[in-house]
């Protein structure tokens, strides 16, 4: 089984992603009109005598070439005679703000309006999509009038590297084209006008400060080119940063102006200190000079806090309030550091280019409802010219199940906002500031493996409340959630809609251009899809970890492994284990398995709807690949439904009797049958769509083809090795066959008294209440960082892994706030007394902890003293750290008997 298991294949490589090849190539419309060819409709321009289409509007730059090319495109697959007899004139007029547009349909032809480029462009789209949406070649007599309520709506290059571990891949050194025409025509004509890259100043930019990188050239060279690309799309490039970034201790930057180090950051560098005027003029030239090597960039989009270490601002969390150790930073309000760094780089966009804007995003993921009061100052008191961005669902609260759950960001299924962005909201509208939303438009982690999850309703439901709090931008994506599709076009449509009409008919007014006279139908499917979407676990961990994404890949376990699931947007982890407790943070695993359940019996209610249109639309490949794409979704979340499933039953297995024993292995027999089935229904679908399984923050497939039928074999190989081991053994009456880790990892008996070395010693003990108390103790060695990390899971990791750490000094983290920690200085140490009450387990044995995994780390003060580690069981390293999960790693773990 191991030996399978290791030979998990490799993703396709990106010769082989075929999807790239689909965006360089026109988007394929089939019309859908209906009518007969002699009729002539009443109060309707006919149009069959073509259009004499006359372009009036002035465009020196000849920005509107590719819309007025793709509307000529429209009307040759229209049939409609080019130089025809119906006039379509383009005329310049002010319909209002910038893009804002009028279109008037009468009995002397159509005339566009609009008083920008931009207008125009925009109005040349809506008025392909009338006619997309027409039943034949007539088009209502009308005037109608949109205007966007979201100034900037910015997305992201699907497949773009994100330069970050593992692959570091920076976009503006290779030689790939990230935006071809066709790509970007799409995306322009789904109402996106932005997209942004990553970029680091000093990889760019030169100042008086310091020189210019040598690779700067060749990034600048590719970075015109791309603005330039996209402007004629009317698509602006905009920056994505972390800066001012951190400084290395030894960083020459930082030697020679040591007035730029301010508080010491996590990972021991100087956050960059924006209190001295100096700092500020360093800010300052580098963002002028990157403005003005890269002519029309759209802005800068900069994560002022919440992600890495920038300004001192960065020494404190969200939802904390406590003193900055800065000697300037420390004498000034929180948000005036902000201020500081935030109006350097607004002065120096400014200088370079008056048209471009400046988005602060403050990155506050915290699962909790409240922040520090400094955040809600923060948005207060902005700069002038300065957007300041929050996201929407950072600290989402929503009750399921009859409980309220708290989640962090990336919400799809989530609508918000919530309660700390509402605030956030409040203090930018109510001082005249602007404001953007962070959101997740085409998916989010909560399954990130599929170009989108059509949902439109929630989005609907979304911009609703976007529109309400005074939102005037939005950022669309992170790096997923941007593929061309129905939830792009959604939010295109949404920024130009005043949204007094109701979710029904915004449907219905999205399903026409595409789905002609069954779009009542599909945007019946898509009420169901929200619906089901709305049940889905609200939990960062079922995000990270859960089996939404790449189920039908997950390995099954029918012994007890404990071995660690994958973090869902990472391509170079393991696959997933079965410590299924692992992304069950907010929920016990009946409550998630119900949720599921439900999830996936209305998507199936909306899929069956779907793929009944399959016939009828036999020769349009866009919606054979959208009812694609839901089938996929549609397996995904029956794989996660079963895979949590034949959890709960094993859980339910190795504490059942022997006839209850043989009755449960057979219905996870059945679930391991179904899963083969997935995986080969998946496999059909990969063969179709090669955009399945691909995350786009992982840079890769999270399942392929390879998977799909490597996961085949080892889910058979469980049946016939597995399955059969334990059902003769239970025939037999013998003991169960036990994983290689059950059999090998330590024990320890319960009240056995003391364990440990010269150093460190601890115990737990049983109660007479059932309790369990864990004592601890530290031997004192002269040293600022002494922790101890106390991990411990029931029998088959089926609940969340309870991590608490605990430092000398008595700070106390992640403690489950039934549990109790008390820490006491002794003579010749300090010891932590942990009591886990027995109501943790809600007194249930078969989920009470049995086993734990001991660590402590000490660093020395004296750096060229060797560093002290003890761990129970031992282990070479410590577990590889997993975003909220620390360093727990079940099969470190040893067994707790007695
Ligand atoms: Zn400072």
């Amino acid at each position: 089984m191991l030996s399978l298991i290791s030979a998990v294949p490799s993703p396709p490589p990106r010769e082989e992603w075929h999807f790239l090849q689909e965006l360089r190539q026109a988007e394929q419309r089939c019309l859908r009109w209906q009518q007969d060819k002699g009729e002539t409709l009443p109060d309707h321009l006919d149009l069959r005598g073509g259009l004499a289409v006359l372009r009036e509007f002035p465009d020196p730059e000849g920005l509107l070439d590719t819309a007025y090319a793709d509307l000529k495109r429209l009307l040759a697959i229209a049939n409609l005679p080019e130089e025809g007899s119906v006039p379509c004139r383009f005329k310049q007029e002010e319909t209002g703000v910038h893009e804002s547009f009028r279109l008037q349909v009468d009995g002397n032809g159509i005339t566009l309006s609009a008083g920008d480029t931009e207008g125009m462009r925009r109005c040349i789209y809506f008025l392909e999509e009338q006619l997309t949406a027409a039943r034949g070649p007539a088009l209502p007599f009308a005037d109608l009038r949109r205007e966007p309520w979201l100034r900037n709506r910015i997305s992201r290059c699907f497949f773009g590297p994100i330069k970050r571990p593992p692959f570091n891949r920076d976009e503006l050194l290779d030689e790939m084209d990230y935006y071809p025409d066709e790509y970007l025509n799409r995306l322009a004509h789904e109402g996106i006008n932005g997209l942004w890259l990553t970029v680091v100043f000093r990889e760019l930019a030169q100042t008086s400060f310091s020189k210019r990188d040598s690779l700067a050239e060749k990034r600048l060279e590719k970075l015109r080119r791309t603005v330039e690309q996209c402007r004629r799309y009317g698509i602006k490039t905009w920056l994505f940063s972390i800066e001012p970034k951190n400084l290395a201790l030894n960083d020459p930057l930082l030697l020679a102006n040591p007035e730029f180090g301010g508080a010491f950051a996590y990972d021991g560098n100087r956050c960059f200190c924006p209190s001295s005027e100096k700092a500020r003029q360093y800010i300052y030239e580098s963002v002028y000079d990157i403005f003005s090597q890269v002519p029309q960039l759209g802005g800068l989009i900069n994560i002022s806090h919440g992600e890495r270490a920038t300004t001192c601002l960065s020494t404190v969390a969200s939802t904390d309030e406590h003193p900055i150790q800065c000697p300037r930073c420390s004498q000034i309000p929180k948000w005036q550091i902000h201020h500081h760094s935030t109006s350097a780089m607004i002065k120096g966009i400014k200088a370079a280019n008056p048209d471009a804007e400046l988005i602060s995003w403050l990155y506050q993921p915290q699962p909790s409802t409240e922040r520090g009061a400094w955040t809600y100052e923060l948005a207060r008191h902005l700069p002038e010219d300065v957007i300041l961005q929050y996201n929407f669902e950072s600290g989402a609260c929503k009750k399921q199940l009859s409980r309220a759950r708290l989640g962090g960001d990336y919400w799809l299924s989530y609508v918000g906002p919530s309660h700390s962005f509402s605030r956030v909201a409040e203090g930018v509208t109510t001082t005249q500031g602007e404001l953007s939303a962070k959101i997740q438009v085409g998916c989010s982690h909560e399954v990130a493996t599929v170009p989108f999850v059509p949902v439109p309703g929630l989005l609907f439901q979304k911009y609703h409340e976007m529109k309400k709090h005074g939102c005037q931008h939005v950022m669309q994506c992170w790096y997923f959630g941007n593929y061309p599709g129905v939830m792009n076009r959604a939010a295109g449509m949404l920024a130009f809609n005043d949204l007094t009409g109701t979710e029904e008919n915004f449907l219905l007014e999205l399903a026409r251009p595409h789905w002609g006279e069954h779009a009542k139908v599909v945007a019946a499917a898509w009420h169901l899809f929200s619906e089901a979407y709305s049940e889905y676990p609200l939990s960062n961990d079922m995000q990270y970890y859960g089996p939404m994404h790449a189920g039908p890949v997950w390995p099954l376990h029918l012994k007890v492994e404990l071995a660690p699931l994958a973090p869902t947007w990472k391509p170079d982890f393991p696959s997933s284990g079965d410590s299924i407790g692992e992304c069950l943070e907010n929920h016990t695993l009946e409550e998630a398995l119900l949720l599921a359940s439900r999830m996936q019996r209305k998507f199936d209610e909306g899929l069956l709807l779907l793929k009944d249109l399959r016939d009828a639309f036999a020769s349009d490949q866009e919606r054979l690949n959208d009812i694609c794409v839901a089938e996929a979704l549609g397996l995904q979340f029956r794989s996660a439904r079963n895979i949590l499933e034949f959890y709960l039953l094993r859980r339910e297995f190795y504490f059942a009797s022997d006839a209850k024993k043989v009755q449960l292995l057979e219905q996870m027999r059945s679930l391991v049958q179904a899963e083969i089935g997935n995986s080969g229904q998946m496999l059909l679908l990969c063969r179709q769509d090669s955009r399945l399984g691909f995350h786009s923050e992982a840079e890769a497939h999270q399942y392929c083809e390879g998977r799909l039928i490597w996961r085949q074999r080892v889910l058979q190989k469980l049946l016939d090795d597995d399955f059969t081991a334990f059902e003769q053994a239970l025939a037999k009456g013998e003991p169960l066959p036990q994983s290689d880790f059950c059999q090998q990892t330590p024990t320890y008996k319960l009240n056995s008294g003391w364990n440990g070395d010269e150093n460190t010693r601890w115990q737990i003990e049983r109660l007479a209440n059932n309790d369990l108390q864990v004592t601890l103790e530290g031997k004192e060695i002269s040293c600022e960082h002494d922790f101890f990390f106390f991990n411990c899971v029931d029998a088959t990791g089926s609940t969340f892994p309870c991590m608490i750490t605990i430092k000398s000094d008595g700070n106390v983290r992640q403690l489950h706030p039934l549990a109790e920690c008390c820490v006491k200085q002794t003579e010749n140490g300090w010891t932590a007394t942990i009591l886990l009450p027995s109501l943790l387990w809600d007194r249930n044995p078969s989920i009470e902890p049995r086993f734990v995994y001991i660590c402590r780390s000490v660093e020395m003060r004296d750096a060229s003293k060797p560093k002290l580690r003890y761990d129970w069981p031992p282990h070479e390293e410590f577990p590889r750290a997993r975003l909220n999960i620390y360093n727990y790693q079940g099969n470190y773990c040893g067994k707790l008997i007695g």
